[in-house]
């Protein structure tokens, strides 16, 4: 079932996104080293509560914080907790929060001080790659299009987009249907309407694209152990384009 959403319920959708934008601004201001993810969770879950929102991941699932923080190797869905981020790490941080019954979601990939050459271009080329999705996300258009764009972006500056892993619509619930890959041929899959809402999220590799799950259940890391970025961004297809929902003045 994919919902198309009316322009008040776009609105609410943006509410919360734009909540999960502006936790994701409060958190870049305190990353340095010697912070520990579980400080990041703490603020998060403060800085959402204190606008009116509720932290979307915690206990979904069971799981047991309300961001995920994923420093270097680990991909997604690391667990908050007493690691320090130390000078030269990255760390992508994945927030989601329900507001008025509505749902936003979106990820941000930061640098810890200064890192190294190598993953200063996995971010940026990350970044750009979102940008790509987003900018096929058009009326008319194809789910392929987009993972396509994303995909031959990645790979045409040498790295490996995760296959397992994928972006998702998203409104009353976190995740709706329908699943939106990061790789795969253009002109393929279900035709996006105006009115839907889309998480768009690319999962990058330095190494290969495999990832595998540690044993804590929940942290994905690269199976190669190579660096991994992620940005995300919930988006609404207008009939005029794709429309970020989970802006705060450029976040
Ligand atoms: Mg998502």
């Amino acid at each position: 079932m994919v919902y198309l959403r009316r322009r008040e319920e776009i609105e609410a959708i943006r509410k919360a996104a734009r909540l999960v934008a502006q936790t994701l601004k409060a958190l870049g201001q305190e990353i340095h080293p010697g912070v520990t993810t579980a400080d990041l969770d703490r603020l998060a879950e403060q800085f959402i509560r204190e606008r009116g929102g509720r932290p979307a991941f915690k206990g979904y699932r069971g799981f047991p914080a309300s961001i995920c923080p994923s420093v270097n190797e680990e991909v997604v869905h690391a667990i908050p907790g007493a690691r320090q981020l130390r000078e030269g790490d990255i760390i992508g941080i994945d927030v989601g929060v329900e507001m008025g019954g509505y749902y936003g979601d979106a990820a941000y990939t930061f640098p810890v001080g200064r890192v190294t050459e190598e993953a200063g271009r996995l971010l940026a080329v990350t970044r750009e790659a979102l940008k790509a999705g987003i900018a096929q996300a058009i009326a008319g258009h194809r789910i392929g299009d987009i993972s396509h764009a994303i995909q031959s972006h990645v790979e045409s500056h040498g790295f490996s987009v995760v296959r397992s892993l994928v972006g998702h619509g998203i409104g009353r619930e976190m995740h709706e249907e329908p699943q939106v890959p990061n790789y795969g041929p253009p002109e393929r899959g279900p035709r996006l309407m105006a009115g839907q809402v889309l998480a768009i999220e690319p999962m990058v590799n330095g190494g290969g694209p495999d990832v595998v799950t540690r044993d804590d259940g929940w942290t994905v890391v690269t199976r190669d152990g190579s660096l991994s970025a992620h940005f995300e961004h919930t988006v609404a297809i207008g009939t005029d384009g794709p429309e970020i929902l989970s802006d705060a003045d450029g976040v």
